[in-house]
């Protein structure tokens, strides 16, 4: 379409320039020539308006703007975040999915974007089917390890839905950057084509002839669980220091917000030390635990020279693991430029009831509508002007509503629908899909649920459920900082700010490593790692 009208204007200009040759030719037609040319040009004028954003033209506008979370129009790196050598075409989100999100403050640390280029060496040489890779499958065939191997893996697990899903990659993700690990991710039929490979010439996805099978089905009670062996003595964290040992040939990380002590023993440095000599390591967690990383002092230095904001680990990493494919990229683009592009403001409000914490309907709308009235994210309706029209000039306000039903939805779009506003602004009203339940295990649900992810973090403003990390990953991919709605509001405060764009580490441990004490608040032992706006047990950074 776009073309067409580019096109169409050109053909126009052609035909006035057309005109003034002929002008020039014969004088006898001079005024009504000067009376016909300027009306062409007016007619011009949408065409030129109104051509469809190419992505060069959205660059240029975005930086000269100043709007623009490139650096520059060449700049499609966000900072040398993510790395060249991609076929663009492949994954078109990859590059083109900073233009329509607000610009980023943050720029990653050179040392950030240094990790993550030998990262990808790493990943390259250590990845699926290479001879490295053959080799440490016939080391985990063996039965036993006896040491790390030239590359050792962390093999992430899925668990619950797409949020959590993204909250535990970028936990293990970090921990194996931290370790010279390589992480491979367990893709079963419902995750396919839904993200682009983040890393260039090789892949994340574990093959499907992996010798360990049913990966999906594994608990804290596996016979290779960390938790378990630790608990019965089969190994020590003190094998750590041994020379000559023989270990399992793998060892299964049980971290859900439901594991044990035991398993968590897991974020005490003595344990990170000792699971670096066993080569393969299998990871199933729902959380994001990169806090607790954080609280291990070997790592200190590392972190503080990747992260100097620690309050920018999951926007920084979020944004460089995940992008839609062009099937996902599809949904979300004629989604945006159907219902959102020509909104002088967009608002996300992302609303997520959890089956176990129900909420009635009228008591949440009434939270929302509290929320962005109070924070002028939404004007007031006006009781009194029922038949007011806007304005031409009026400002549009375009609000992407995401919850698995449509009543907020509905009412709200219903509220501004049949009343007009106080600041005479106009107020629309969107929602891509109403799923009614979650189904992760279905492929066109979550084609669905990251396509929704991925439109909300292009919002202005973006109001978030508290608990939910299908709201985090649009506050990280947007590098937005989220007005929460609580789970038990105080009187008269409907919502509060986040102050990062940081997630929240659910259930962390309660197990203060270096004191080897248990019932300890984690929350008071470093000033970077506090309580989350959101959960009051988890745990968050804080700069
Ligand atoms: P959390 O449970 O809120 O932390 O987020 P998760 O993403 O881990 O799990 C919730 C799942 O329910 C999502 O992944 C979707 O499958 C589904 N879901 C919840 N809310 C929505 C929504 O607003 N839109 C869509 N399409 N799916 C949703």
């Amino acid at each position: 379409m776009g073309s067409m009208k580019r096109s169409t204007s050109c053909r126009i200009l052609a035909a006035v320039g057309g005109l003034e040759a002929k002008l020039e030719r014969n004088s006898t037609t001079t005024f009504v020539m000067s009376l016909v040319i300027p009306v062409l040009c007016l007619l011009c004028v949408p065409f030129l308006v109104y051509r469809r954003p190419t992505l060069e033209w959205l660059q240029t506008i975005r930086v000269t703007a100043g709007i623009g979370s490139v650096e520059s129009p060449e700049d499609k790196s966000l900072g040398g975040l993510l790395p060249p050598g991609f076929d663009e075409s492949s994954c078109l989100s990859r590059y083109q999915a900073a233009l329509y999100r607000k610009a980023s403050p943050h720029k990653p640390s050179p040392f950030l974007v240094e990790k993550l280029r030998r990262y990808e060496a790493l990943h390259r040489k250590c990845g699926p089917n290479t001879e490295l890779y053959n080799r440490s499958i016939q080391q985990l065939e063996s039965d036993h390890s006896t040491g790390p191997m030239e590359c050792n893996y962390v093999v992430w697990i899925p668990h619950y839905g797409l949020g959590n899903r993204v909250m535990s990659i970028v936990s293990g993700f970090l921990y194996a950057l931290l370790n010279d690990k390589v992480l491979l991710i367990h893709v079963d039929q419902d995750m396919e084509d839904l993200f682009c490979e983040p890393f260039p010439d090789t892949s994340w996805v574990l093959p499907k002839d992996f010798p360990i099978e049913n990966l999906g089905e594994f608990e804290g009670d596996a016979t290779l669980s960390y938790g378990k062996l630790i608990r019965d003595k089969i190994i020590n964290n003190d094998m750590r220091f041994a020379t000559k040992v023989t270990l399992p040939a793998y060892v299964y990380l049980h971290l859900p917000w439901y594991s044990k002590e035991w398993d968590r023993l897991f974020y005490c440095e003595d344990a990170q030390q000792m699971l670096r000599k066993i080569p393969w390591l299998l990871l199933r967690t729902d959380e994001y635990f990169v806090p607790s990383l954080f609280l291990v002092d070997e790592y200190a230095e590392d972190l503080q020279q990747l992260f100097p904001e620690r309050t920018t680990v999951f926007h920084h990493l979020v944004r460089y693991l995940f992008h839609p494919t062009n099937t996902v990229w599809g949904y979300v683009m004629r989604y945006y430029q159907g219902y959102l592009a020509k909104a002088d403001e967009r608002i996300g409000i992302q609303i997520r009831i959890f089956p176990l914490v129900p909420i009635p309907f009228e008591t949440m709308l009434n939270q929302i509508i509290n929320c962005t009235l109070s924070q002028h994210i939404l004007p007031a309706i006006d009781p009194q002007e029922p038949a007011a029209a806007p304005s031409n000039a009026a400002k549009v306000k375009a609000v992407l509503v995401t919850n698995l039903n449509s009543g907020y939805h509905d009412r709200l779009r219903d509220m501004y629908y049949e009343h007009s506003t106080t600041t005479g602004e106009v107020i629309t009203v969107h929602q891509p899909s109403h799923e009614k339940q979650q189904y992760t295990d279905q492929r066109s649900h979550n084609v669905k649920a990251w396509s929704e992810i991925t439109l909300l973090s292009f919002s202005d403003v973006l109001v978030t459920t508290a608990w939910s990390t299908f709201g985090y990953v649009a506050q990280g991919l947007g590098g937005l900082k989220p007005w929460i709605l609580p789970r038990h509001p105080r009187p008269g405060v409907a919502c509060v700010q986040a102050v990062s764009t940081e997630a929240c580490f659910h259930a962390p441990p309660d197990y203060d490593c270096k004191a080897r004490k248990g019932g300890a608040d984690l929350s008071a032992v470093a000033p970077f790692v506090r309580h989350c706006e959101d959960v009051e047990v988890g745990l968050k950074l804080f700069d």
